[in-house]
C-alpha cells in the first residue's frame, strides 16, 4: 500500500451514564471525525492540549479501544473491526510505545522475557531464537546484550523506555504509535530517546505516529504535523510549512506560547480566552469558535471544511478558502 496508515472520519463517542439504571444520557465526543494518512518511513506528529482526543486516536489505531465510526487501514488492510488472527496480524505491523515505561513492562518478567514474549506468543521464533533476537534488540537500542537477565526495576527511566522500544521492535513493525513517549523523562534523556527513535526510523524504514503535547519535541522528530482541538484535526501539513506559516488561529496560539530558538523572530503571544469546551457538549459550527480571536458570524453555525492552502498543507477554518 502507498500508506502504512489510513484513518478515515474516525470517531469515538463514550456514553455518559446516569441514575440508578445507568441510562445513557449523552456522549463524550472524544474523537469526532478525524482523517489522516501516514506514508512508510514518515513521522506524523500529533499535537494538541490534553483532552483533545490524541491518545484516544492512538488507542483506536492500536485497537485498544473500538471506534464508534470511521475506518482504520494498516498497510492497506481494514482493521477497524478486526478480531482474533486478523487483529494479531495487524499488531505485527503496528506497535505502541507508551508514556510510562514503568507501567508498560511487567515487573516480574526479565527484560529478555518481556522483549521475547511477542515473538513467542505469535509463534514467530522458537524460545531460544526469540531470546537471541531479544539480545540483539537490546544492542540495537543502546543497552547491553547481558541486560537480558535483569529486571525492569534495575534500570533508569530512560533505559526502561529503551526496553519498551526494543519490545515494540521485536515483530518488525512498519508503524510505531508513540503516545507521550518522552514526556515522563528528564529533558537531557528526552533528546537521547528522540535521537534513538530517529536512528531506528532510518535503519528500519519505520513510520511513527508521534503523539505529544510538546511542540518543541514534535518539531524535532516529525516530518508532518497534525493539530487536534476538541476531537477534530484542524490543520495538517509538512513540518516546515506548518511551523513557518501556521494557518489555523489555534495553531497560531499554540506556537505563540511555545519557546522558540533566539534567532527566530518572536511571534506575538496570543492568549486564548476561556477553557476548552466540554466534549460532552461541543459548540456548534467551528469547534474553536468559543475561544477564537478571529471568530466571525459564520463560524458559530457552520463547520469549516478542510482546504489545501500550501502543498499537502490543509486547514479547516473559514478564514481560508
Ligand atoms: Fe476561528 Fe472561525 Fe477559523 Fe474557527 S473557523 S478558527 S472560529 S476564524
Ligand atoms: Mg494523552
Amino acid at each position: 500500500s502507498q500508506y502504512v496508515l489510513e484513518v478515515k472520519d474516525l470517531k469515538k463517542y463514550f456514553p455518559i451514564r446516569s441514575g440508578v439504571f445507568k441510562r445513557t444520557v449523552g456522549h463524550v465526543r472524544a474523537v469526532d471525525g478525524v482523517s489522516f494518512d501516514v506514508k512508510p518511513g514518515e513521522t506524523l506528529g500529533i499535537v494538541g492540549e490534553s483532552g483533545c482526543g490524541k491518545s484516544t486516536t492512538g488507542r483506536m489505531i492500536m485497537r485498544l479501544t473500538t471506534p464508534t465510526d470511521g475506518k482504520i487501514l494498516i498497510d492497506g488492510k481494514d482493521i477497524t473491526h478486526a478480531k482474533g488472527a486478523a487483529l494479531r496480524e495487524s499488531r505485527r505491523h503496528a506497535q505502541m510505545v507508551f508514556q510510562d515505561p514503568y507501567a508498560s513492562l511487567n515487573p516480574k518478567m526479565s527484560v529478555g522475557e518481556s522483549i521475547a514474549e511477542p515473538l513467542i506468543v505469535n509463534k514467530v521464533l522458537s524460545r531460544d531464537d526469540a531470546f537471541e533476537r531479544a539480545a540483539q534488540l537490546l544492542d540495537t537500542v543502546g543497552l547491553r546484550r547481558t541486560d537480558i537477565t535483569r529486571f525492569p526495576h534495575e534500570f533508569s527511566g530512560g533505559q526502561r523506555q529503551r526496553i519498551g522500544i526494543a519490545r515494540a521492535l521485536a515483530l518488525n513493525p512498519k508503524l510505531i504509535v508513540a503516545d507521550e513517549a518522552v514526556s515522563a523523562l528528564d529533558v537531557s534523556i528526552q533528546s537521547q530517546i528522540l535521537n534513538l527513535l530517529m536512528d531506528l526510523k532510518h535503519e528500519f524504514n519505520l513510520a511513527y505516529l508521534f503523539i505529544s503535547h510538546n511542540l518543541a519535541v514534535v518539531r524535532h522528530i516529525s516530518d508532518r504535523v497534525g493539530v487536534m482541538y476538541l476531537g477534530h484535526m484542524v490543520e495538517n501539513g509538512p513540518k516546515s510549512s506548518l511551523y513557518a506559516d501556521p494557518l489555523h488561529p489555534y495553531t497560531q496560539a499554540l506556537l505563540s506560547a511555545a519557546p522558540e530558538p533566539r534567532r527566530v523572530k518572536r511571534r506575538e503571544r496570543i492568549i486564548l480566552q476561556g477553557d476548552v469546551p466540554s466534549p460532552a457538549n461541543p459548540p456548534t459550527g467551528c469547534p474553536f469558535h468559543t475561544r477564537c480571536p478571529r471568530v466571525m458570524d459564520v463560524c458559530r453555525s457552520q463547520m469549516p471544511k478542510p482546504v489545501m492552502v500550501h502543498p499537502e498543507h490543509w486547514v479547516a477554518c473559514h478564514l481560508h478558502g
